[in-house]
């Protein structure tokens, strides 16, 4: 089951993006010091409502979460 991180910093349309820690997944993974641990998820979606716990405008990735991605 892979980990998801989610990035403390906003992007410029105000999305915190959920990344994929799988070694690999993604390479646009945000900085070790901006990546909030999400932990173990089954899917996108179930990291996606874990980061909206801490912010309520996340996003999956659109590289490594596209599933998750809603633009
Ligand atoms: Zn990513």
């Amino acid at each position: 089951m892979p980990t998801y991180c989610v990035n403390k910093n906003a992007q410029s349309n105000g999305d915190h993006e959920v990344h994929d820690l799988t070694f690999g997944a993604c390479n646009r993974l945000p900085d070790y010091g901006n990546r909030l641990d999400l932990g173990y998820h089954p899917n996108c979606q179930s990291a996606v409502r874990q980061a909206k716990i801490t912010y309520w405008k996340s996003n999956g990735c659109w590289y490594c979460c596209p599933a998750c991605n809603t633009g």
